[in-house]
């Protein structure tokens, strides 16, 4: 799939975020390596502790549909660049170390690699899986 493929993808999933509380509407989409693409928005809740983030929506649809091998994450929002959270960058890491990461805002676009965007990451290798 193409980078801008996953992107319009990324940008057609923030439209059912459910964000009554920030605002701040975002959307990802996670491409497996054999090509498959899952989509997630970001989920407030009342409760704020309990909100997931898009990129984590996409990751669990994924990995409960079997898959768990990572190649891109195409992730859009608006108003900022929406590089992921910490708990995002920790939650790709575990699967996908080399994943690499698109954001898009307001018509701009970023490539960086997870493995900046969390150096000297925790991962299953770091206890000798
Ligand atoms: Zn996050």
């Amino acid at each position: 799939m193409t980078d801008e493929r996953l992107l319009e993808m990324a940008i057609e999933a923030r439209k059912s975020a459910y964000v009554p509380y920030s605002g701040y509407a975002v959307g990802a989409a996670l491409e497996t390596k054999d090509g498959h693409v899952f989509t997630g928005c970001n989920v407030e809740n009342a409760a704020y502790g309990n909100t997931l983030c898009a990129e984590r929506t996409a990751l669990v649809k994924a990995v409960s549909e079997g898959y768990r091998e990572f190649t891109k994450i195409a992730i859009a929002a608006s108003g900022s660049a929406p590089y992921p959270c910490g708990a995002c960058r920790q939650s790709l890491y575990e699967f996908a170390p080399d994943l690499e990461v698109f954001v898009t805002w307001d018509g701009h676009v970023d490539r960086v690699p997870l493995a900046e965007l969390l150096p000297y990451g925790f991962g299953p290798s770091s206890l000798g899986k």
